[in-house]
């Protein structure tokens, strides 16, 4: 990471959280305006190791998943990817994430935004250390088809106090719909960028003979 001296604004840096089985438009959308409307640094997409609320589903191998997303963002100079959460043994907490994050910066030299939909928002408080996510992090919350703004209320205000909203043209994207559509033998198409769409055929993902 780039190294600034204290007298000099800090680095904002966008971290994108998410199990991007497969990533798609939604989730490029939401960085890229966090990044404009936020004034970002940089993003860091960090796809999700063995996710703790979703182990219960079967889901694509990470290495699929960490491949997808590089695809996706290699065009993007402020797109980042880490695998920090796919290394690390055991189930992926952001908690975990942003404490070993904040070793690669000098103290003081980096701010955080953590980025995600309102959904994921609302799915905090059940996440392990939710206060301490809202102290090391703000936390932007893009707006998402089926869920409200106003919906932020009803969080603790330990956490509402770190949450930044963020309106963003809404994308009813989401990889469970990708993943039922090449299930079901429908288009995908302007869905996702077009090399990912080839990856997931290439390797027969999300059908039952890639099972
Ligand atoms: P799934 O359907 O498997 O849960 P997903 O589309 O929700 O997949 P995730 O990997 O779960 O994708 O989401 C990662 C982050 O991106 C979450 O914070 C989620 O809220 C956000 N996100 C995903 N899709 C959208 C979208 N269309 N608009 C806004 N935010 C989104
Ligand atoms: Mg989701």
């Amino acid at each position: 990471p780039q190294r600034r001296s204290n007298f000099m604004s800090r680095i904002k840096v966008g971290i994108m959280g998410g199990t991007f089985d497969p990533i798609h438009f939604g989730h490029l959308v939401v960085a890229e305006e966090a990044y404009t409307s936020l004034n970002l640094s940089e993003i860091i997409f960090v796809p999700t190791g063995d996710p703790p609320h979703k182990s219960f589903k079967n889901i694509t191998p990470a290495e699929d998943r960490y491949i997808m997303t590089c695809m996706a963002i290699v065009d993007n100079p402020h797109f980042k990817i880490s695998k920090i959460e796919i290394e690390r043994e055991g189930p992926s907490y952001t908690i975990d994430t942003l404490r070993e994050m904040r070793h690669w910066y000098l103290p003081k030299e980096a701010e955080f935004f953590f980025i995600t939909g309102i959904d994921a928002v609302l799915q905090i408080p059940t996440w392990k250390e939710p206060f301490a996510i809202a102290q090391l992090a703000h936390i932007v919350a893009a707006s998402r088809p089926g869920y409200d703004i106003s919906q932020l209320e009803s969080l603790p205000e330990e956490i509402k106090r770190a949450v930044i909203p963020l309106e963003i043209p809404l994308l009813a994207i989401s990889s469970t719909e990708i993943r039922r559509r090449v299930a079901a033998g429908q288009s995908i198409r302007y869905f996702l960028p077009w090399t990912v769409e080839h990856y997931i055929y290439k390797k027969t993902l999300y059908t039952l003979e890639g099972r």
